[in-house]
């Protein structure tokens, strides 16, 4: 279902973005990997390994003309967009009180205007195309709330707001938008944490375990293949959230 289509992920040169653009290549994606500081040559080579292609395209989604490039360059080179994963998120925590107006502007930015950005261009190619799916990497945080995490909880909150908009809006045309909402899931993000913190979250997980950026990706392909699902936010978090 998913061979030969065109998969966009953003932010995939690391973590769950590249266990993501992996996981497409092996359904036989044409891969537009969208990076924004450097990426491996080895990544895109494992990807091309599949038999797939791989465009690397460098751009920061947060910035409305760079996610318009993204989005045209995919076109161009491959004719398509079939699939957008808006993963591409940064953290900026501190206590509400001392935090600055920067760090909640960036990650606001980054998280929740990039995927805004990135839709604003592909939807207009989906809806030509009369299909299409997007799925937006949510969090528990933007479920649960965190102490220490109010710009990104609300970014992460945001994010559901505009996939149930989306979803909305694009179901007549065959378009499903959803969002994944991870856990604790053990990459470099969570790595920065101390140890102590690592293990009260773990130990407040019902699978007693952080979840690998496989597991997250494996919920992105079931929504990318599932064509009756929209408008909804499939939570990969060993337990933690239970809706
Ligand atoms: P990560 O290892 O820090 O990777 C994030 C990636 O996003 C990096 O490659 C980064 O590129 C890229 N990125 C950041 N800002 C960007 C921008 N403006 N434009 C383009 N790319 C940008 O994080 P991760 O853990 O894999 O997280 C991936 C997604 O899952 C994020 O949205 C995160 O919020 C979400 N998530 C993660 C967890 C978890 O436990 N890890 C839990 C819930 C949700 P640079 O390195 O070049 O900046």
């Amino acid at each position: 279902m998913l061979n030969g289509k065109t998969a966009i992920i953003t932010g995939a040169a690391k973590g769950i973005g590249r266990a993501i653009a992996l996981a497409f290549a092996e359904k036989g994606c044409n891969i537009v990997l969208n990076y924004r500081s450097s990426v491996s040559e080895e990544l895109v080579k494992e990807i091309e390994g599949c038999g797939v292609k791989c465009l690397a395209v460098k751009a920061d989604i947060s910035n409305f003309g760079e996610a318009e490039n993204l989005i045209k360059t995919a076109k161009a080179e491959f004719g398509s967009v079939d699939v957008l994963v808006n993963n591409a998120g940064i953290t900026r925590d501190g206590l509400l009180m001392r935090m600055s107006e920067k760090d909640f502007d960036d990650v606001i930015s980054t998280n929740l205007k990039g995927a805004f950005n990135t839709i604003r261009h592909a939807s207009g190619i989906m809806l030509k195309q009369r299909s299409g799916a997007i799925i937006n990497i949510s969090s528990v945080v933007g479920l649960m709330g965190n102490a220490g995490q109010a710009n990104y909880a609300a970014s992460k909150a945001g994010i559901i707001g505009l996939t149930k908009s989306a979803a909305r809006e694009l179901a007549s045309r065959g378009i499903t938008v959803n969002a994944v909402a991870p856990g604790f899931i053990s990459t470099d993000m969570t790595g920065v944490l101390n140890d102590d913190l690592q293990k009260k979250m773990i130990d407040s997980i019902p699978l007693k375990k952080a979840g690998s950026p496989e597991d997250v990706a494996a919920a992105v392909i079931f929504l990318a293949e599932n064509r009756y699902i929209t408008g909804q936010v499939l939570d990969v978090d060993g337990g933690m959230v239970m809706n």
